[in-house]
């Protein structure tokens, strides 16, 4: 069974009074959201598939019981306790931008809204960290680190539609991760309410070795092992420099090729994209260059004289040797001044069935994982608008981001034809060794895929599930978990 039809919604579903005031009680009547329109808001994240539904009067999942806006961690240790107690489900809410549906309510669950946990805490440029409440917005974040001379290097598309606690929630990914890592790479120590309702505190110190990372636990969790309250971020200073390459490559295997040299080669650029045929054509008309050699390659360099310098030079000399040259840089300036605009939003709202599905392959694999998906999708659906670029690489791979497009149909086409898209890309990633999932996280969307995965690694982490929440009160049914008895089942159509 999938969710109910908002309509039915709005005239079945009660608003359960008590657990209401036992809630104000903690955060004040005024901070407990129980109107229909409040409580609507709640019912769905970005999931495309949720936005489908919701065209033709439809929820993907349910409505929330209500939504609850703590204003202190000691807030939301009193919610978790209450919650416990009354064994009332709870999903912890950032900003609802994740788009695989890890925030969706699936049994009217309680929201926990964190947004109101929006300070920096502390900056300290001494020791390199900034300490930051979790529900603090990215881009608010960012800016007052920018301010002070800093960044955090962490710049997601959604960075402005995002907190920082969902970042850590979602494992999520910048696009300077080539430089400074994805959120992982980031999150020195935290602090958090267990499902129990104790306070963990993982400490911020450089390096660690301590047993097994309690802290990963957490980073990844998306709301089902706790909330996150606060968390101390890496630091670094604003670089001086910022230099944009723009390179026209005659074959996406000379692209691929040279960003793994540049990577394995101990440069640090900020940022690398390759584009494919499809992408780079958008971005290049009119690009001379761009005729012979069809494939559009961004790279930034960043930091201080002689190092940016130098490190640019040599990542040329790499480009140059793989038959890649220089181009204009507009498609650079193009990329910089619309890098967190959401672009799906113009196909949704046109009908379209527009979504984006990322994974990470290792550099043997891309080339084979590429033409396979491009193969299989056309093969569902000849007209698809199919576009991929790799836009967060490593020495050892890269995420491969793609975009999947169907024309305005009826839902009943479309969604299963979605259905056998995501079941392609999915399955293919993992014939290929690679991950399903490279920053966008699993939410629900990803729970056909992910024991397939983790395997053994799946059974640990329900172990460790049951044994913190052995109600299943935390954001249950997300990272393929056990779903709590008589949820809905949000089918791919
Ligand atoms: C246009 C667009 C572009 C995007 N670009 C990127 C990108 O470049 N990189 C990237 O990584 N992602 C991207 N995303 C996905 C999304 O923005 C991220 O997953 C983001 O980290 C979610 O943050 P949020 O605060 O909105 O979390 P929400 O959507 O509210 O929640 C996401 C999940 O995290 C849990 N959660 C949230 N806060 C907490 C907390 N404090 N404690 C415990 N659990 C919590 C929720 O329960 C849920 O399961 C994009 C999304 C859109 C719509």
């Amino acid at each position: 069974m999938t969710g109910l039809t908002i309509a039915a919604a709005r005239t079945s579903d009660a608003v359960d009074a008590a657990l209401a005031g036992a809630l104000a009680a903690i955060v004040g009547a005024e901070h407990v959201l129980t109107e229909f329109e409040a409580r609507r808001a709640y019912a769905h994240d970005r999931l495309p598939f949720a936005n489908f539904r919701e065209r033709f009067g439809k929820l993907a999942g349910v409505m929330p019981r209500l939504a609850v806006r703590p204003g202190s961690a000691a807030e939301v240790e009193a919610i978790v306790k209450l919650a416990r107690r009354e064994k009332v489900e709870l999903i912890p809410f950032g900003n609802g931008s994740g788009v695989l549906g890890g925030a969706i309510p699936l049994h009217h669950e309680v929201m926990v809204d964190l947004r109101r946990l929006d300070r920096i805490v502390s900056i300290n440029p001494h020791d390199a960290m900034v300490t930051v409440e979790a529900g603090m917005n990215g881009a608010v974040f960012e800016k007052a680190l920018n301010e002070a001379g800093f960044t955090t290097g962490h710049l997601p598309q959604s960075i402005e539609i995002s907190t920082v606690g969902g970042w850590a929630a979602c494992r999520g990914g910048g696009q300077a991760s080539s430089r400074y890592g994805k959120i992982e790479d980031m999150v020195l120590g935290l602090k958090a309410v267990l499902p129990d309702g104790s306070p963990l505190e993982i400490r911020p110190v450089a390096r660690r070795s301590v047993g097994p990372s309690v802290r990963d636990l957490l980073v990844g969790s998306e709301g089902a092992f706790g909330i996150i309250t606060e968390l101390t971020l890496r630091l670094w200073r604003l670089p001086a420099e910022e230099r944009g390459m723009v390179v026209a490559f005659p074959s996406l295997d000379a692209a691929w090729e040279a960003a793994r040299r540049i990577m394995q080669a101990e440069l640090r650029p900020t940022v690398v994209r390759i584009y494919d045929a499809v992408e780079s054509a958008d971005r290049t008309e009119g690009l001379e260059q761009f005729k012979s050699s069809p494939i559009l390659a961004i790279l930034v360099f960043s930091g201080a004289e002689p190092v940016v310098g130098a490190e640019q030079e040599a990542a040329r000399r790499i480009i140059e040797s793989l038959g890649g040259t220089l181009a204009p840089d507009g498609p650079f300036h193009h990329w910089k001044d619309n890098r967190y605009v959401a672009y799906s939003q113009k196909w949704q709202a046109a009908g379209y069935y527009n979504d984006t599905v990322e994974v990470t392959g290792n550099w043997s694999a891309i080339p084979g994982m590429y033409t396979a998906m491009a193969a299989a999708v056309r093969a569902i659906y000849p007209q698809i608008h199919f576009g991929a670029h790799w836009s967060h690489v490593y020495p050892e791979g890269a995420c491969q981001y793609m975009t999947i497009r169907l024309p305005p149909m009826d839902e009943a086409e479309a969604l299963p034809l979605h259905a056998r898209l995501w079941e392609a890309l999915q399955t293919l990633v993992l014939a290929h060794g690679g991950s399903i999932a490279h920053h966008h996280g699993v939410g629900l969307f990803r729970n056909p895929w992910i024991k397939a995965e983790l395997g053994t690694a799946h059974e640990v982490l329900q172990s460790i599930k049951d044994a913190l929440d052995p109600d299943n009160l935390m954001n249950p049914g997300k990272l393929g978990l056990r779903p709590a008895a008589g949820a809905v089942d949000v089918r791919h159509g």
